[in-house]
């Protein structure tokens, strides 16, 4: 693989903001890629995403969307399509968590974290496939979660979510294969962001012991990952669930 391996290539993050989408931002730019840095309340933290990018002499922009609402989502498409003239790789990464136990969680709590972390992935994939069908070419990976594959107390919601990404994953890359698009989902463990502070330390350290490598990952680790599967080099690779948690779900 090239430095420039994504050159010429452009990309749109949902959740660019911050955090992973942060790091994968950072990532596909290094390698080449306009980069859409997609945010919903950090415009700050966005636009200095953006100047690092354009200061190592990379082509970014930031776009303010809830990825949760349709309209904002096709908007967000558009406007990568409008400003960088073309889309060729759409990152699903927006999410939140509202962790509590079923008894006690709102209705509210569960219809904020299905929206905001799986009808986000339906709306932005919609909008993205209508392009990348056009052009035969398309890249879709979605940021979901070991939770989603293994489950977690607390986490019902945000679980449901993350099973869903997967699911919408494997059915999207049946539909769109023939188009020479990919759809592939990262199922990240702990990892380091600010995600993580809702988390106690008591709990996050008792969680940390079910991972065989011993320590929570880092963004950038999960960037590697998305890179790889948005290159050249993954173009046989679909509907597949790459773990990228430090042996925490041996599937
Ligand atoms: P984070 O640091 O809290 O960042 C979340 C990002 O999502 C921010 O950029 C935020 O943007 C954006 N976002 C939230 N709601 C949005 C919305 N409605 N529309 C657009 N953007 C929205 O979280 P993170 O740890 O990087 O998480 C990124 C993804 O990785 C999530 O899908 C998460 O579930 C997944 N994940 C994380 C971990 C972990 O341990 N960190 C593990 C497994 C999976 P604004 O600040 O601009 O609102």
């Amino acid at each position: 693989m090239t430095d420039l391996a994504l050159k010429d290539k452009v990309a749109v993050v949902t959740g660019g903001s911050r955090g992973i989408g942060r790091a994968i931002a950072l990532e596909f730019a290094a390698r080449g890629a306009a980069v859409v840095v997609n945010f919903n309340r950090s415009p700050e933290a966005a636009n200095e995403v953006v100047k690092q990018i354009v200061d190592a002499g990379g082509k970014a922009a930031a776009f303010q969307a809830d990825v949760s609402n349709f309209k904002q989502a096709e908007d967000l498409i558009k406007f990568a399509v409008e400003t960088f003239g073309d889309l060729h790789i759409l990152v699903n990464n927006a999410g939140i968590t509202k962790d509590t136990l079923i008894m006690m969680m709102s209705e509210n709590d569960w219809d904020t974290v299905i929206d905001t972390n799986l009808k986000s992935s339906f709306n932005c994939s919609k909008a993205a496939i209508k392009h990348m069908m056009r052009k035969r070419f398309g890249r879709i990976v979605n940021i979901a979660s070991v939770a989603g594959q293994m489950g977690n107390a607390g986490q019902a919601n945000y679980s449901a979510s993350k099973g869903g990404q997967i699911a919408l994953t494997k059915s999207l890359a049946r539909e769109v294969a023939a188009r020479n698009i990919t759809v592939n989902a990262l199922a990240p463990g702990f990892v380091d962001t600010e995600i993580l502070d809702a988390m106690s330390q008591e709990t996050l350290e008792s969680a940390l012991k079910l991972v065989p490598l011993g320590r929570k990952g880092k963004p950038e680790e999960i960037a590697y990952a998305a890179a790889f599967l948005v290159s050249d080099q993954a173009a046989y690779i679909t509907g597949q669930v790459l773990g990228v948690d430090g042996g925490m779900a041996m599937m």
